[in-house]
């Protein structure tokens, strides 16, 4: 089957294209159309043949019940058995939008379109390109998201043309969706009404208007053995390809945490996807990085969450982190998704972090000019596991000079070039828990341990490696010591690397 796709421009609504669709839709037909939630796969929600059309074209468990649109308030009675009196208030207030609310049903809808139950789910969406369609199509329009089952819901035409073409009628391009995420389900057929599942409308909001309002268990509890109330909420919905992983805690620990998965994951030669917001992106370094939105305004984060588990799907990276959103508003819905995504799969940011222990090294020796300089550079040329930031520093320097042109030549016979460098002096500042100061000799280490009491981590690099030998001074010396300096540097700093990989490796497997 060909698949028509008709651009619509909202400000101006082509009826004769909306007139088209609406004849497919009454001749048992499938469309896909926009909605304000994400792209429904419409049919006539009355008629129990296109029913089982939708079923098939999405691949979708026929026991997985279907949405019925309505445009009308007053069309709702035709379909269902009785309207609780509370229903005018919450439509009222919240339809057209992105509430479902669940009412018994009439013998008018089949079971075909409820999945075999008595109860029927109705929306009235607020999109005017939806709300036009169905009254065209025939007033009833059932319309599951239009994706294939166990993909991401569609957010653009595009992506519903990606997971459906050649297999519906016909596609309505209104361009993206406002809101990204399914709407919030609401059982009315139970007092105090309950959310089967949670979307732009919160429960605060339902509260506001309809007082108490109960919450399916499931969704609070991710260990519950009871089935879901609304039957597609037992799917895993949506499995990305990748193994996703939710990173919780404050923002900059989450942060720090990903880095640092993402930093060894990549170095074990792993594809990783990060899902970053538009406040931490700049600080992610490593991985394929992707904004998700801002936190200052989470609206954004749903409106983007399908598309880019889309573009990571496409990616085909193994492993993707995402930062977590807190749970209210808009954020309960998109963890809800994000973490059936994931296959509930959680990991604690400072869980991760108190992994690595040192995040600064530095290599002290008497006025880094040489030795120190030389240690720190070929550090950074080694194959890391765990990202550090690799400094020098003197015991004593007075003003900032440049590196000694001894050290300069030899490091060119390495093919080393040092660029932009300047001496500094060692500053209790970058001392600390998380750095590891390692010096050329033994007497630049006590120094150290007694002005500086607080130093954390401070050896001198041969005993770190178990290589007594100190590193001294060859300052004035002949060019067969300087290199000889340099390979006992170079010696020690491949075994240094080796003892940070080892610690680093046996911790790397706790984040996937
Ligand atoms: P979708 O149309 O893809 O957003 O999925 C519709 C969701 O509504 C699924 O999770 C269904 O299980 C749920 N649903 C539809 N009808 C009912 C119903 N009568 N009772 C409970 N849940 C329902
Ligand atoms: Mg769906």
């Amino acid at each position: 089957m060909e698949t028509i796709i008709k651009k619509i421009d909202r400000n101006n609504i082509d009826q004769e294209s909306i007139e088209q669709a609406g004849s497919i839709l009454k001749q048992g037909g499938l469309v896909a159309f926009p909605t304000e939630t994400v792209y429904g796969l419409g049919a006539n929600a009355l008629d129990e043949e296109a029913a089982k059309k939708t079923y098939a074209a999405k691949g979708r468990p026929s026991d997985n019940p279907l949405i019925v649109h309505i445009a009308r308030l007053e069309d709702l009675k035709e379909i269902v058995t009785e309207i609780p009196e509370i229903v005018q208030d919450i439509a009222d207030h919240f339809w057209p939008g992105p509430l479902t609310m669940i009412f018994y049903k009439n013998d008018k809808v089949p079971l075909g379109t409820t999945g075999g139950l008595d109860t029927v789910a109705v929306r009235m969406p607020d999109d005017e390109i939806a709300r036009k369609l169905i009254l065209a199509g025939g007033g009833y329009i059932s319309a599951p998201s239009a994706n294939t089952s166990g993909r991401p819901s569609p957010t653009t035409a595009q992506h519903v043309a990606d997971d459906l073409s050649g297999k519906i009628e016909m596609i309505l391009d209104g361009g993206s969706v406002d809101i990204g995420v399914e709407s919030t389900i609401l059982d009315l057929t139970v007092n105090p009404p309950m959310i089967l599942r949670p979307g732009a409308i919160t429960k605060e909001m339902l509260e506001e208007v309809a007082g108490e309002i109960s919450v399916d268990e499931t969704l609070i509890s991710e260990n519950s053995t009871k089935a879901p109330k609304a039957p597609g909420m037992k799917y895993r919905h949506y499995a990305p390809k990748a193994d996703l992983i939710i990173v919780e805690g404050e923002p900059d620990e989450s942060i720090k945490a990903i880095k640092q998965i993402a930093y060894e994951q990549v170095r074990l030669g792993y594809k990783v996807g990060i899902i970053a917001t538009n406040e931490s992106i700049d600080q992610y370094t490593t991985g394929m990085i992707k904004s998700i939105g801002s936190r200052e305004n989470e609206k954004t984060v749903a409106r983007n969450l399908y598309k880019v588990l889309r573009e990571f799907d496409e990616e085909e990276v193994s492993y993707i982190y995402s930062e977590a959103f807190p749970e209210a508003g808009i954020g309960t819905a998109v963890m809800n998704r994000l973490g059936k995504a994931a296959g509930h799969h959680v990991l604690q940011a400072s869980d991760i972090t108190r992994l690595q222990k040192y995040r600064r090294i530095v290599f002290v020796s008497n006025s880094d000019n040489c030795r120190a300089p030389i240690a720190a550079v070929l550090l950074r040329r080694q194959p890391l596991l765990q990202e550090y930031q690799i400094l020098s520093r003197g015991m004593i320097v007075l003003f900032p000079e440049p590196l000694n042109p001894r050290a300069e030549e030899l490091l060119k016979a390495h093919d080393i070039v040092l660029e932009r460098f300047e001496t500094s002096a060692l500053d209790e500042k970058i001392l600390g828990e998380d750095t590891l100061v390692l010096t050329m000799q033994e007497s630049q280490k006590q120094k150290i341990l007694s002005e500086y009491p607080d130093a954390g981590d401070v050896y001198t690099l041969g005993e770190y490696v178990g290589n007594m030998q100190e590193i001294a001074s060859v300052y004035g010396q002949t060019e067969e010591q300087y290199e000889e300096m340099y390979k006992l540097i170079q010696e020690n700093v491949v075994k240094l690397a080796e003892r940070l990989n080892k610690e680093a490796k046996n911790k790397c497997q706790t984040y996937t």
